[in-house]
């Protein structure tokens, strides 16, 4: 039943970097997420990952640190 998720996802993959991951919840692309589409369809990249403040944010190792480190100031993350 995962796999077959699996070859779906890379079915309906609109990015092209996408592969088939363990778990369905991991199968998202990133065009599924409407926020992020929104952004992609108001720029030149198809991926999100090529993007400047994912790149920034999510790739940087220093800022991945700092939040493993910082208490997180929202309340809802306690
Ligand atoms: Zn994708
Ligand atoms: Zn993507």
């Amino acid at each position: 039943m995962i796999k077959k998720w699996g070859f779906f996802l890379l079915f309906r993959c609109d990015c092209g970097n996408c592969e088939t991951m363990a778990t369905n919840e991991e199968c998202l692309c990133c065009h599924e997420v409407g926020p992020i589409e929104e952004i992609l369809d108001q720029s030149s990249i198809t991926c999100f990952t090529q993007h400047e403040g994912f790149i920034g944010n999510c790739l940087n190792r220093y800022v991945i640190q700092v939040s493993l480190l910082a208490p997180c100031p929202n309340a809802f993350c306690t």
